[in-house]
Protein backbone atom coordinates (compact mmCIF):
# COMPACT_ATOMS: atom_id res chain seq x y z
CA UNK A 1 0.00 0.00 0.00
CA UNK A 2 1.16 3.01 -0.97
CA UNK A 3 0.83 6.15 1.38
CA UNK A 4 0.34 9.08 -0.55
CA UNK A 5 -1.33 11.43 2.34
CA UNK A 6 -2.46 10.76 5.78
CA UNK A 7 -6.56 11.27 4.71
CA UNK A 8 -5.63 8.78 2.04
CA UNK A 9 -4.73 6.53 5.15
CA UNK A 10 -7.60 7.47 7.35
CA UNK A 11 -10.27 7.37 4.73
CA UNK A 12 -8.39 4.05 3.23
CA UNK A 13 -7.91 1.78 6.30
CA UNK A 14 -11.65 2.96 7.61
CA UNK A 15 -12.95 1.27 4.64
CA UNK A 16 -10.79 -1.77 4.34
CA UNK A 17 -11.79 -2.49 7.97
CA UNK A 18 -15.12 -1.73 7.58
CA UNK A 19 -14.92 -4.43 4.74
CA UNK A 20 -13.20 -6.60 6.91
CA UNK A 21 -16.11 -6.48 9.87
CA UNK A 22 -18.29 -7.21 7.63
CA UNK A 23 -16.54 -10.59 6.66
CA UNK A 24 -15.36 -9.05 3.28
CA UNK A 25 -11.71 -10.31 1.96
CA UNK A 26 -9.97 -9.57 -0.57
CA UNK A 27 -6.39 -9.62 -1.43
CA UNK A 28 -4.01 -6.98 -1.65
CA UNK A 29 -0.86 -7.78 -3.35
CA UNK A 30 0.13 -11.49 -2.17
CA UNK A 31 -2.23 -11.06 1.35
CA UNK A 32 -5.80 -11.31 2.25
CA UNK A 33 -6.82 -8.96 4.46
CA UNK A 34 -7.63 -11.19 7.30
CA UNK A 35 -3.59 -11.40 7.13
CA UNK A 36 -2.83 -7.75 7.84
CA UNK A 37 -1.03 -7.56 10.90
CA UNK A 38 -2.96 -6.46 13.57
CA UNK A 39 -0.94 -3.71 14.26
CA UNK A 40 -2.16 -2.22 11.17
CA UNK A 41 -5.56 -1.51 12.54
CA UNK A 42 -4.64 0.02 15.73
CA UNK A 43 -4.44 3.31 13.60
CA UNK A 44 -5.58 6.49 14.81
CA UNK A 45 -8.63 6.51 12.95
CA UNK A 46 -12.30 5.82 13.73
CA UNK A 47 -13.08 2.45 11.74
CA UNK A 48 -16.56 2.52 9.95
CA UNK A 49 -19.32 1.50 11.64
CA UNK A 50 -22.43 -0.54 10.46
CA UNK A 51 -23.75 2.50 12.57
CA UNK A 52 -22.11 4.93 10.97
CA UNK A 53 -22.49 3.50 7.29
CA UNK A 54 -26.40 3.97 8.58
CA UNK A 55 -26.04 7.28 9.32
CA UNK A 56 -24.75 8.05 5.93
CA UNK A 57 -27.38 10.45 4.18
CA UNK A 58 -29.31 8.58 2.17
CA UNK A 59 -29.22 10.08 -1.62
CA UNK A 60 -31.79 12.51 -2.06
CA UNK A 61 -35.11 11.51 -3.73
CA UNK A 62 -35.76 12.52 -7.02
CA UNK A 63 -37.96 15.38 -6.87
CA UNK A 64 -41.94 14.55 -7.78
CA UNK A 65 -42.54 14.18 -11.33
CA UNK A 66 -44.45 17.11 -12.61
CA UNK A 67 -48.23 16.37 -12.87
CA UNK A 68 -49.75 18.41 -14.83
CA UNK A 69 -53.79 18.82 -14.47
CA UNK A 70 -55.93 16.84 -16.03
CA UNK A 71 -58.16 19.44 -17.79
CA UNK A 72 -61.58 19.32 -17.57
CA UNK A 73 -63.37 17.37 -20.03
CA UNK A 74 -65.11 19.82 -21.90
CA UNK A 75 -68.18 18.41 -23.50
CA UNK A 76 -67.98 19.00 -27.19
CA UNK A 77 -70.04 21.60 -28.65
CA UNK A 78 -74.05 19.92 -29.16
CA UNK A 79 -74.73 19.75 -32.66
CA UNK A 80 -77.56 21.40 -33.76
CA UNK A 81 -80.69 18.17 -34.24
CA UNK A 82 -80.76 19.10 -37.72
CA UNK A 83 -76.88 18.36 -38.79
CA UNK A 84 -77.27 14.83 -36.52
CA UNK A 85 -77.85 11.88 -38.53
CA UNK A 86 -81.05 10.60 -39.65
CA UNK A 87 -82.38 8.13 -36.52
CA UNK A 88 -83.02 4.70 -38.23
CA UNK A 89 -85.41 3.15 -35.63
CA UNK A 90 -86.58 5.66 -33.43
CA UNK A 91 -88.75 2.74 -31.15
CA UNK A 92 -85.97 0.58 -30.57
CA UNK A 93 -83.69 3.62 -29.26
CA UNK A 94 -86.66 5.03 -27.32
CA UNK A 95 -87.00 1.87 -25.79
CA UNK A 96 -83.34 1.50 -25.07
CA UNK A 97 -83.77 4.64 -23.12
CA UNK A 98 -86.55 3.39 -21.60
CA UNK A 99 -84.74 0.38 -20.32
CA UNK A 100 -81.82 2.60 -19.19
CA UNK A 101 -84.26 4.94 -17.48
CA UNK A 102 -85.88 1.87 -15.69
CA UNK A 103 -83.31 0.55 -13.92
CA UNK A 104 -81.33 3.81 -12.93
CA UNK A 105 -80.50 4.95 -9.77
CA UNK A 106 -78.22 7.91 -10.49
CA UNK A 107 -80.01 10.22 -8.19
CA UNK A 108 -81.95 9.89 -4.47
CA UNK A 109 -85.21 9.62 -6.63
CA UNK A 110 -85.12 6.37 -7.43
CA UNK A 111 -85.66 5.50 -3.84
CA UNK A 112 -88.98 7.20 -3.67
CA UNK A 113 -90.77 6.64 -7.27
CA UNK A 114 -93.35 3.76 -7.73
CA UNK A 115 -91.94 3.42 -11.19
CA UNK A 116 -89.89 5.96 -14.02
CA UNK A 117 -92.00 8.01 -16.47
CA UNK A 118 -90.43 8.36 -19.59
CA UNK A 119 -92.54 10.02 -22.11
CA UNK A 120 -95.47 9.79 -24.63
CA UNK A 121 -96.53 10.73 -28.27
CA UNK A 122 -95.44 10.37 -31.16
CA UNK A 123 -91.35 9.91 -31.92
CA UNK A 124 -91.70 12.10 -34.92
CA UNK A 125 -93.79 14.66 -33.42
CA UNK A 126 -93.27 18.39 -34.76
CA UNK A 127 -94.01 20.01 -31.00
CA UNK A 128 -92.37 18.67 -28.45
CA UNK A 129 -93.42 19.47 -24.82
CA UNK A 130 -91.41 19.05 -21.75
CA UNK A 131 -92.26 19.39 -18.30
CA UNK A 132 -90.52 19.41 -14.73
CA UNK A 133 -91.45 15.62 -13.52
CA UNK A 134 -94.05 12.96 -12.32
CA UNK A 135 -96.57 13.70 -9.91
CA UNK A 136 -98.24 11.66 -7.78
CA UNK A 137 -101.15 10.28 -11.02
CA UNK A 138 -97.70 10.14 -13.14
CA UNK A 139 -95.84 8.23 -10.36
CA UNK A 140 -98.67 5.40 -10.10
CA UNK A 141 -99.53 5.47 -14.09
CA UNK A 142 -96.17 5.61 -15.67
CA UNK A 143 -97.06 8.29 -17.58
CA UNK A 144 -96.33 12.19 -18.10
CA UNK A 145 -99.50 14.76 -17.49
CA UNK A 146 -102.49 12.58 -16.85
CA UNK A 147 -103.27 14.37 -13.84
CA UNK A 148 -105.06 17.73 -13.97
CA UNK A 149 -102.58 19.61 -15.09
CA UNK A 150 -102.45 16.80 -17.94
CA UNK A 151 -106.02 17.46 -18.50
CA UNK A 152 -105.49 20.62 -19.34
CA UNK A 153 -102.90 20.41 -21.06
CA UNK A 154 -104.39 18.38 -23.05
CA UNK A 155 -107.05 21.11 -23.60
CA UNK A 156 -104.84 23.45 -24.69
CA UNK A 157 -103.40 21.22 -27.55
CA UNK A 158 -106.89 20.78 -28.50
CA UNK A 159 -107.05 24.97 -28.80
CA UNK A 160 -104.21 24.74 -31.15
CA UNK A 161 -105.77 22.02 -33.37
CA UNK A 162 -103.49 18.48 -32.41
CA UNK A 163 -104.02 16.43 -29.39
CA UNK A 164 -101.31 14.21 -27.04
CA UNK A 165 -101.07 11.96 -29.68
CA UNK A 166 -99.33 13.93 -32.09
CA UNK A 167 -96.53 15.53 -29.58
CA UNK A 168 -94.32 14.36 -27.64
CA UNK A 169 -94.48 15.07 -24.03
CA UNK A 170 -91.68 14.42 -21.70
CA UNK A 171 -90.25 15.72 -18.61
CA UNK A 172 -86.70 17.17 -16.80
CA UNK A 173 -86.72 14.11 -14.51
CA UNK A 174 -88.03 10.96 -15.38
CA UNK A 175 -88.69 10.17 -11.15
CA UNK A 176 -91.40 11.90 -8.96
CA UNK A 177 -89.94 14.21 -6.35
CA UNK A 178 -91.41 13.08 -3.06
CA UNK A 179 -94.37 15.56 -1.97
CA UNK A 180 -94.01 16.90 -5.70
CA UNK A 181 -91.28 19.09 -4.23
CA UNK A 182 -89.20 21.03 -6.95
CA UNK A 183 -86.74 19.12 -8.02
CA UNK A 184 -83.15 19.63 -7.35
CA UNK A 185 -80.36 21.04 -9.37
CA UNK A 186 -78.43 17.98 -9.01
CA UNK A 187 -81.04 15.80 -9.38
CA UNK A 188 -81.62 17.61 -12.55
CA UNK A 189 -78.51 17.31 -13.79
CA UNK A 190 -78.16 13.75 -13.47
CA UNK A 191 -81.40 13.21 -15.46
CA UNK A 192 -81.32 15.51 -18.17
CA UNK A 193 -79.53 13.83 -21.15
CA UNK A 194 -82.34 11.27 -21.25
CA UNK A 195 -84.13 13.93 -22.15
CA UNK A 196 -81.96 15.37 -24.70
CA UNK A 197 -81.48 11.83 -26.28
CA UNK A 198 -85.27 11.67 -26.39
CA UNK A 199 -85.51 14.93 -27.99
CA UNK A 200 -82.33 13.70 -30.48
CA UNK A 201 -84.64 10.85 -31.02
CA UNK A 202 -88.18 12.58 -31.91
CA UNK A 203 -86.55 15.92 -33.58
CA UNK A 204 -89.32 18.28 -33.05
CA UNK A 205 -89.49 21.02 -35.05
CA UNK A 206 -90.86 22.85 -31.92
CA UNK A 207 -90.10 22.76 -27.96
CA UNK A 208 -92.53 24.22 -25.72
CA UNK A 209 -90.72 24.42 -22.25
CA UNK A 210 -93.55 24.15 -19.64
CA UNK A 211 -92.70 26.21 -16.27
CA UNK A 212 -89.13 27.17 -14.58
CA UNK A 213 -87.69 23.94 -14.62
CA UNK A 214 -87.98 23.16 -18.23
CA UNK A 215 -86.41 26.64 -18.97
CA UNK A 216 -83.42 25.98 -16.99
CA UNK A 217 -82.75 22.62 -18.63
CA UNK A 218 -82.98 23.60 -21.57
CA UNK A 219 -81.69 26.66 -21.97
CA UNK A 220 -79.67 26.97 -18.68
CA UNK A 221 -81.09 30.06 -17.21
CA UNK A 222 -82.94 30.07 -13.59
CA UNK A 223 -85.36 33.06 -14.73
CA UNK A 224 -88.70 34.13 -14.09
CA UNK A 225 -91.00 31.89 -16.59
CA UNK A 226 -92.51 35.70 -17.14
CA UNK A 227 -89.27 37.20 -18.52
CA UNK A 228 -89.27 34.43 -20.67
CA UNK A 229 -92.39 34.10 -22.15
CA UNK A 230 -93.12 35.80 -25.78
CA UNK A 231 -89.38 35.07 -26.97
CA UNK A 232 -88.04 32.33 -29.24
CA UNK A 233 -85.63 31.03 -27.63
CA UNK A 234 -82.93 28.16 -29.01
CA UNK A 235 -82.19 24.95 -27.75
CA UNK A 236 -79.48 23.29 -30.48
CA UNK A 237 -81.45 25.32 -33.30
CA UNK A 238 -84.94 24.25 -32.12
CA UNK A 239 -87.28 27.37 -31.05
CA UNK A 240 -88.13 26.96 -27.47
CA UNK A 241 -91.49 28.56 -26.40
CA UNK A 242 -92.07 29.37 -22.82
CA UNK A 243 -95.07 29.12 -20.77
CA UNK A 244 -96.10 28.29 -17.67
CA UNK A 245 -96.70 24.73 -15.96
CA UNK A 246 -100.31 23.79 -16.55
CA UNK A 247 -100.47 23.50 -12.47
CA UNK A 248 -100.24 27.11 -12.45
CA UNK A 249 -103.06 27.32 -14.92
CA UNK A 250 -105.25 25.61 -12.49
CA UNK A 251 -104.18 27.50 -9.99
CA UNK A 252 -104.52 31.03 -11.29
CA UNK A 253 -107.11 30.10 -14.17
CA UNK A 254 -107.23 33.74 -15.16
CA UNK A 255 -103.79 33.37 -16.71
CA UNK A 256 -104.94 31.48 -18.72
CA UNK A 257 -105.41 33.99 -21.83
CA UNK A 258 -101.49 33.69 -21.46
CA UNK A 259 -101.40 30.22 -22.08
CA UNK A 260 -103.58 31.46 -25.16
CA UNK A 261 -101.01 33.92 -26.26
CA UNK A 262 -98.06 31.49 -25.97
CA UNK A 263 -100.04 28.73 -28.15
CA UNK A 264 -100.42 31.68 -30.80
CA UNK A 265 -96.42 31.94 -30.82
CA UNK A 266 -96.49 28.07 -31.22
CA UNK A 267 -98.37 28.17 -34.41
CA UNK A 268 -97.14 31.77 -35.39
CA UNK A 269 -93.57 30.10 -35.08
CA UNK A 270 -94.75 26.18 -36.69
CA UNK A 271 -96.17 28.47 -39.41
CA UNK A 272 -92.62 30.13 -39.92
CA UNK A 273 -90.72 27.11 -40.43
CA UNK A 274 -91.94 26.50 -44.47
CA UNK A 275 -91.28 22.37 -43.46
CA UNK A 276 -93.33 22.35 -41.07
CA UNK A 277 -96.18 19.35 -41.46
CA UNK A 278 -99.94 20.54 -42.72
CA UNK A 279 -102.15 20.61 -39.11
CA UNK A 280 -105.71 21.25 -38.36
CA UNK A 281 -106.84 24.37 -38.06
CA UNK A 282 -106.79 25.76 -34.55
CA UNK A 283 -110.02 26.49 -32.89
CA UNK A 284 -109.84 30.03 -32.15
CA UNK A 285 -110.81 29.88 -28.64
CA UNK A 286 -108.66 29.51 -24.99
CA UNK A 287 -108.08 26.34 -23.40
CA UNK A 288 -110.50 26.34 -20.47
S1 LIG B 1 -84.78 11.04 -11.72
FE1 LIG B 1 -83.60 10.47 -13.52
S2 LIG B 1 -81.47 10.36 -12.82
FE2 LIG B 1 -82.78 10.27 -10.99
S3 LIG B 1 -83.08 8.08 -10.66
FE3 LIG B 1 -84.82 8.79 -11.88
S4 LIG B 1 -84.19 8.37 -13.98
FE4 LIG B 1 -82.34 8.29 -12.74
Amino acid sequence: MNHHSPELDHDLAALLLYWRTCGIDLSSGSRCLNEWPESYWRGDFRPVSITSVAAIPAPAAPPDPIVLPVPVAVPPPAIPLAQLPACTDPVAQMNQIAEEVRHCHACQLAHTRTQTVLGVGDLQASIALVGEGPGADEDRQGEPFVGAAGQLLNKMLAAIGTSRQQVYIANVVKCRPPGNRNPLPEEMAACQNYLFRQLEIVRPRLIVALGRFAILCLLGRDQPVGSMRGKRESWRGVPVIATYHPAFYLRQPSRKRDAWADLLLVLETLEQHSDAPERQTPEQTEPR
